[in-house]
């Protein structure tokens, strides 16, 4: 995708080279993790379940690297932290190949919604892009690279560690810049269902049914997030490139939770869906990308 470098006024905060490099989740942690564990949780429990998991990995895990002693959890040590936070745009986008992407990719969305809002009368709230290596700190308290790519709604952040990128090439075969943007835009599409009051009636749904009920809401919650990708890409339609939609597809397909399950354990349970299965991410990602209109992307009445 042909994107014009990122506005350096968009809102980036780094956190890498904060001596994080990441604490074991004892091996089985990554996979199925994918756009991950965390944005599940989230849009589960809201930041509870967040800090619930995280006292779970501190005592059977360990958290040491977070944070001296204590509970070990969503210590933020603030004054290393501060001294850090606030670090210029230009060069935290520019640390990389990959940091400019998902600037570029980042500054686009922000710049779509935005219009997009404001013909709608809404109002739009810039969300910020945050960058750490290994483990980070977030709003949601503690940010782990193995949770892959989410959407903080506490502090309206999206949280990347880049190196997801190579995950998501070499481990899922979906290589090329507009996978990576497709990553980006459906965590920016979180933070459009955060404006506009969507996670929040889902998560009261969620808190208020049987697991199994709060997993199909998740679901219709990630398959809207994806359509609000395809949106995005259709509002920038102009800035394709041939091949560009076919790796969002092969992106969208090597996620699906069926894909991901089949891989991990070799069966499928279809009840611990959490983001929809590999057709119906194609699916909705699809629809965003035809349409280019948000108000086609309701996946909460009627089938999937
Ligand atoms: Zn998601």
């Amino acid at each position: 995708m042909r994107l014009d470098d990122f506005d350096p006024n968009i809102n980036v905060e780094d956190q890498r080279g904060q001596g994080g490099g990441g604490f074991g989740f004892g091996g089985g942690g990554g996979g199925g993790l994918l756009f991950g564990l965390l944005p599940m949780v989230f849009s589960r429990f809201g930041c509870g379940g967040v800090v619930i998991l995280l006292i779970a990995l501190a005592v059977f895990g360990g958290l040491g690297s977070l944070g001296g002693g204590g509970s070990g959890v969503r210590t933020s040590a603030p004054s290393e932290q501060s001294a850090r936070h606030g670090t210029d745009t230009k060069s935290s986008c520019t640390i990389d190949a990959a940091s400019k992407v998902a600037c570029n990719a980042f500054s686009s969305a922000d710049k779509t919604w935005a219009a997009i809002f404001q013909q709608s009368g809404e109002r739009f709230v810039a969300p910020k892009l945050v960058f750490y290596s290994g483990s980070g700190q977030s709003g949601c308290g503690a940010a782990q690279s193995a949770m892959g790519p989410f959407y903080c709604p506490q502090d309206q952040g999206v949280y990347l560690d880049t190196s997801f990128f190579d995950e998501l090439g070499n481990r899922f075969g979906a290589k090329g810049d507009f996978a990576q943007d497709y990553v980006i835009a459906h965590e920016f599409g979180h933070h459009i269902q955060n404006l506009l009051g969507t996670s929040a009636k889902v998560a009261q749904a969620e808190r208020s049914g049987s697991e199994a009920e709060g997993n199909r809401m998740s679901v219709r919650l990630e398959l809207q997030a994806d359509c609000y990708a395809g949106v995005w890409a259709a509002q920038n339609r102009d800035r394709l490139d041939p091949g560009d939609i076919q790796e969002g597809m092969t992106a969208a397909y090597a996620i699906g939770d069926d894909t991901l399950q089949k891989q991990a354990q070799g069966r499928v349970v279809p009840d611990s869906f959490t983001h929809g299965t590999s057709a119906q991410r194609q699916h909705w990602l699809q629809t965003g990308l035809d349409s280019g209109d948000p108000a086609r992307c309701d996946t909460f009445s009627g089938a999937i």
